[in-house]
């Protein structure tokens, strides 16, 4: 059996056919969500603004999954901090919205330190406003993409739930804010439902290379880094930090690959759904860290292909190892992760050959 029939047959053991509202589902993790979702026969408006995506993500996530009634997923454009906008997606669909999986932010660590007050805006204020329209249209299910950068620099490893929440940038500190504003309304109301994803280094695209990461400007990320230097777009790697107190002297991340993460949001919702915990805090990763320079020799071998790099100083904010103890997902939602670091290589090459300007042709 093909990986992609593999991966089918397991996001439609999502039991529940809901009406759902996917905020930021152009983007990189949302779209990939948004295909398991859908695939999992669940229906979804997406609220986003384009601000870093492009609305052909979704109109190729509708062709993967072969979608005729295309008013399974409606798409606005709109703001989540505007409240005329959430107002047209809740009555958009002539079903109630049930619950909603809340992507839309801005997620670059350099950048939210320079700008703290549009961080804060988007990330938090964009949250208070989509909580006050969820209450006031009566839908009290979320889940929350929240990032293991709330940990900061981990004084254990693996890192658990109950390992200290301590960010040391502003974008952690947008997502720690956001956890404890949930936190308090779990504890006002018995109703809410409330899940919240703490992310490891999502990675990979879709393994037919047709939806992936699509970064706006120049990327910071490793993976979209690497497949950029690949394609010979950028000259070199540059890898910051050879002197970090790990094995080869580079830092170390568990990444995921964004299909595992999509499913595992379907998997929280379910269990949200179908259960009575009001609040889940979950961290997903894989539990396995490779170092950069490991993740670039892997690269090479899976996808036949060389990576110039230097090694140059370390990058401000960075921190030596993050590992996540992925074991409260695995035994709450019977859920773990199923692709290799080859194949986080292979689907993120193969979405960026194919598409070398992302969505932009
Ligand atoms: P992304 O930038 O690809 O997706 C975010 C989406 O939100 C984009 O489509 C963007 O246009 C939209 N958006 C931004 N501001 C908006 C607004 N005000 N109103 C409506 N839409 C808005 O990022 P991603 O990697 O898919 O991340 C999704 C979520 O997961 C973010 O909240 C991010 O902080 C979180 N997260 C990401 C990572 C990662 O490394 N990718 C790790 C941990 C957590
Ligand atoms: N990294 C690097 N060069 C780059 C981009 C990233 O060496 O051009 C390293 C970075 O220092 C970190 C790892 O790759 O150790 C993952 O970085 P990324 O920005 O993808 O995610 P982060 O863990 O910072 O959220």
């Amino acid at each position: 059996m093909m990986v992609e029939e593999r991966l089918s047959l397991r996001v439609h053991s999502c039991r529940f056919m809901s009406q759902l509202l996917v905020t930021g589902g152009a983007g990189f993790v949302g779209s990939h969500t948004c295909l398991a979702l859908l695939q999992a026969n669940h229906r979804l408006v997406v609220l986003d603004n384009y601000v870093n995506s492009s609305a052909d993500s979704l109109e190729r996530v509708c062709d993967l999954v072969g979608l005729k009634d295309r008013d399974a997923l409606k798409v606005v454009q709109g703001d989540v901090r505007s409240p005329d906008d959430l107002n047209r997606v809740f009555q958009l669909s002539d079903k109630p919205i049930e619950a909603v999986l809340h992507f839309a932010g801005l997620k670059a660590v350099g950048e939210s330190i320079s700008s703290p007050l549009h961080y804060w805006d988007i990330n938090v204020t964009g949250t208070r406003c989509l909580l006050q329209a969820m209450q006031s249209y009566g839908c009290k299910t979320i889940v929350f993409s929240s990032s293991a950068t709330l940990y900061g620099s981990p004084k254990t490893l693996p890192i658990t739930e109950n390992s200290l929440v301590d960010p040391t940038n502003t974008y952690g500190n947008t997502k720690a804010a956001v956890e404890r504003l949930l936190r308090d309304l779990v504890a006002s109301e018995d109703s809410w439902r409330v899940a919240c994803l703490r992310y490891f280094n999502p990675v990979g695209a879709h393994p037919s290379g047709t939806i992936g990461e699509s970064p706006q400007g120049i990327p910071n990320n490793l993976f979209p880094v690497i497949t950029k230097v690949a394609l010979g777009q950028i000259d070199k790697l540059k890898i910051f930090g050879g002197d970090w107190p790990t094995e080869d002297g580079t830092a170390v991340r568990d990444y995921i690959h964004v299909m595992d993460l999509a499913e595992g949001h379907c998997f929280a919702l379910e269990l949200l759904q179908r259960e009575d915990p009001q609040l889940l805090v979950m961290n997903l990763g894989t539990g396995t860290g490779y170092s950069v320079l490991e993740v670039v020799k892997a690269f090479e071998k899976a996808c036949g292909v060389n990576v110039p790099y230097e090694i140059i100083n370390r990058r401000p904010g960075d921190v030596a190892c993050t590992i996540a103890d992925p074991t409260l997902a695995q035994k709450k939602l019977g859920w773990r992760t199923k692709f290799s670091l080859d194949a986080m290589c292979l689907h993120s090459w193969s979405w960026q050959k194919d598409n070398p300007n992302g969505y932009i042709n």
